[in-house]
Parts: C-alpha cells; structure tokens; sequence
C-alpha cells in the first residue's frame, strides 16, 4: 500500500468515526446547551472535573461513554446494557421491575448521579461523563425501544437514496443537515421560549422516557420504509426539540446533584 493509500485509508476511519454515534452532533448540542445552562458553581466543578480527566471540553465528555464502548475497553464492558432500555411491543410504558432487572439506562443513570458524590474526583468524572451522555441518549428516542430489532439498529430505511438502519438515521443522519454543535446549541437557546423551558423542566426521569417512548411507538405505527425529505422535516423538529430538552434538563440535574 503506498503512503497515499495509507492516507486515504485513515481519512476515511476519521470520516466514519465522526459520523459514529445520538451521534457526536447530538450529544455534543446537549452539553454545550447544559454547560451555557448552568450555575456559576456548578460549571466552576464541572471545568474541574473536566481538567481532571483530561477532557477538551463538555462536548468531549459527552460523547467518552460511546469511545469506550467502541472500542470494547474491557473495565467498560459492562457499560453496554446503560444506553438504553427495551420495553416489551405493545406495551404501554416503562415498568423498572420488568425492563431494568437487569442494569438499563435508568438504573445506569441513578448509579452516576450518585457517584458524582464520590470522593473519588475520576470517580466523580467518569460519573460527569456518563450523566452528560445518558441523559442524551434516554431523549433520543430509539434507546427507549424494543430488543427484537435492536433499537432500530436491524431495521432498515431508504434516505437520500442509501439503505441505512433506522437506527442510525435517529442517531446522525437526521441532524445530518444542521449546523455543527455550537452553533446548534446557540440557536436552540435562542429559539426556546419561557412556556417551553418551564414545561419542560418540570417533568422528571420517567416522563422523559415516555416521551422517547411516545415517539418510537409512533415510528413503529407509521412503519415508514423511505424517509421522504417531509419526513426528514418532520423528523429533524423532533430531534431538535429532544435535544434542547435534553440540554435544560440535564444543567438542571447537574446544579442539583453536583456537590461544591
Ligand atoms: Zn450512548
């Protein structure tokens, strides 16, 4: 292989491990929203944190527990069955004996907001990381869905002419066409009313999951095999709307939970 192969090559692994996993996009918006969202207190403790563990910013940390996960780090692998939860089909919602027995993306997250008490301060970063990432990901809807597809991951639907899992499309593709996170986030902010901010921020944990829920059983309705760009519209507003949910909600956990 000569150097210009070598090169194409490793362009083409950052390519692709940029568009990997909601993607970078997605849980990158939530935290810069969070961190824009948060006390002067809180975010002194979170730039901390943040420094301890050698992350470039909240964006970084954001999207760590997927980095581990990917590449299969041994003391992570449990770390796995914390993204998301399934539910039984047809089921009406979330039942914690039934669908978290096992670690699920709720428990996962109850054990991290605890451990942001932690004397340990890698303790308490590695808790930061994954409350930033796995409040993103309980607001992407596909990570409240049902196993026998994978989350979506074993379903496929055409979009700009390509098969791509349905998965895949909630995680990156639908926010394919928006500006990158900081600029997102900045015009979520701007975009989000008073009405919306207090609604949204009153509802707890389990509301949040039903409203992913809501949403993938709708997808499941509809069941639609081509997403059309009205769909995609359609979609993206819905996406836009988890994120900056996702965002106000998880400042207002970590002004909460974070001790000084
Ligand atoms: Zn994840």
């Amino acid at each position: 292989m000569t150097l210009g192969q070598n090169f194409l090559l490793l362009l083409g692994l950052l390519l692709s491990s940029q568009v990997l996993a909601w993607g970078e996009k997605g849980h990158r918006t939530v935290a810069l929203i969070a961190y824009q969202q948060l006390n002067a207190q809180t975010q002194a403790r979170v730039d901390a944190l943040l420094a301890h563990k050698g992350f470039a910013d909240i964006g970084d940390a954001s999207v760590w527990p997927d980095k581990v996960r990917e590449q299969k780090l041994p003391e992570y692998a449990h770390t796995g069955p914390w993204h998301y939860v399934n539910l039984p089909r047809g089921s009406n919602g979330f039942d914690m004996q039934r669908d978290c027995s096992r670690p699920c993306i709720v428990s996962a997250l109850a054990q991290m907001l605890e451990q942001l008490s932690s004397h340990s301060p890698d303790a308490q970063a590695e808790a930061l990381a994954f409350v930033v990432h796995l409040v993103g990901d309980l607001h992407q809807p596909l990570h409240v869905s049902f196993a026998d597809d994978r989350g979506g991951n074993d379903r496929k639907v055409m979009f700009d002419e390509e098969p791509v899992s349905l998965h895949y499309y909630w995680d990156s593709l639908v926010l394919k066409s928006l500006p990158q996170s900081d600029l997102l986030a900045a015009q979520l902010l701007d975009a989000l009313s008073t009405e919306q901010r207090q609604s949204w921020l009153s509802a707890d944990v389990n509301q949040w999951l039903a409203e992913s829920y809501a949403i993938t059983a709708s997808l499941y309705q509809t069941n639609p095999a081509v997403i059309d760009p009205v769909a995609n519209q359609h979609y993206q507003q819905q996406a836009k709307q988890r994120i900056v949910q996702a965002g106000l909600r998880l400042a207002s956990l970590l002004n909460k939970y974070l001790p000084e």
